[in-house]
């Protein structure tokens, strides 16, 4: 239960009640998503401020908080009660998530000494337990699902943003509460963008269409890129897209807890500078995935911190033409102590549609 490991982090901690207001740390604490609310946590009391457009919810959904309706009340006031029966010297606040104003507003109002959370709930979000392994698993399944279907609307004349309308239509159709980000959907000369956006720019014979995607199941994000041709390709394209994928299947193979992310990232930029494309590839090779479609760890150059086994990190190196076209490919690794768990079904081999 989050609520007892956060609760484990207040006995080392330099601080005796911490204070989550952040939506994304509220609902890793509690497993319920709202727009507006507060967490309580100290050794005595575990409570979940909220108000009367959520609180029926929250005491259906919510079973180790206690809720309670913030009614007309500030949210500090509310807590100041609780610091006063608790007895607390020193609360945490999230510094990380909030603006420098808030932090300041709410150090001033609470009845305590503010004190830095830093980095505490992002260490626990870090490694995933079973359950959100399963939620990331069970929507990657939703996004390979429409994945495959979405392969029947790919041809010539169909819009980038129709590919990328579909993918959407159909996540949300197989059960996902949301899509992790807008999918992106890219061809052509259009590829060569790593975060394109979609246009009315209609595919065509010889390209190739790049799809990022992923949605959300009980707020846990999936992430996955595929590229595929469309018609033929010419002997540079096969030759980028066999680079980028024996350089994904390096980095994996390199995967596991105790490697950094530095060395990751390099086992596969090494294979894609030897085949004279260093240039090519600008971005880390991964990013962790959760409750944020981006989170620690990352796989890039400049990370030297090990990977933790349970960290959920992914692998996706590209190569980028301008003017010409770009491939990349992107699976969810789910990292353990003797490598790592390809938690990506879909195939990896040029489809040629
Ligand atoms: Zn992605
Ligand atoms: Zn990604």
């Amino acid at each position: 239960m989050k609520r007892d490991e956060l609760r484990r982090m207040l006995t080392e901690a330099p601080y005796d009640a911490l204070v989550l207001t952040s939506e994304v740390n509220r609902r890793y604490a509690t497993g319920f998503h709202s727009t507006a609310g507060a967490v309580y946590l100290s050794a005595k009391q575990a409570v979940f401020f909220t108000d009367f457009r959520y609180v029926e919810a929250a005491r259906a959904a919510i079973g180790d908080f206690e809720v309670r309706e913030i009614g007309g009340k500030s949210y500090t006031a509310a807590i100041n009660e609780l610091i006063e029966q608790d007895g607390v010297k020193r609360v945490a606040l999230e510094d990380r998530m909030l603006t420098y104003a808030d932090y300041t507003a709410w150090a001033t109002a609470l009845h305590a000494t503010a004190v830095r959370l830093e980095d505490g709930v992002g260490q626990l979000r870090l490694c995933k337990e079973n359950d959100e392994v399963e939620k990331i698993v069970a929507a990657q399944r939703i996004a390979e699902q429409a994945l495959e279907e979405v392969m029947n609307d790919i041809r010539p004349g169909a819009t980038e943003k129709e590919i990328a309308a579909r993918l959407t239509y159909l996540m949300l159709h197989y059960g996902a509460e949301n899509m992790s980000f807008d999918p992106i959907v890219v061809s052509g000369a259009n590829s060569s963008k790593p975060h394109g956006v979609p246009t009315e720019k209609q595919i065509e014979a010889g390209d190739f269409v790049t799809m990022d995607f992923g949605c959300i199941v009980d707020g846990y994000c999936s992430d996955m890129t595929r590229t595929v041709a469309v018609g033929h390709v010419t002997d540079e394209m096969q030759t980028v897209y066999d680079t980028v994928l024996n350089a994904q299947l390096a980095g994996i193979a390199a995967c596991k807890a105790g490697v950094s992310g530095h060395e990751v990232d390099a086992a596969a930029r090494r294979v894609i500078a030897e085949a004279g494309y260093g240039a090519a590839f600008g971005h880390t090779f991964g990013h962790g995935v959760g409750l944020e479609i981006h989170e620690a760890p990352v796989a890039g150059p400049r990370m030297t911190a090990p990977l933790p086994a349970g960290a959920i990190v992914t692998a996706e190196p590209g190569i980028y033409l301008p003017g010409k076209f770009g491939v990349r490919i992107e699976d969810m690794l789910y990292v353990i102590e003797d490598g790592c768990i390809d938690l990506t079904e879909a195939p990896k081999s040029l489809v040629i549609l």
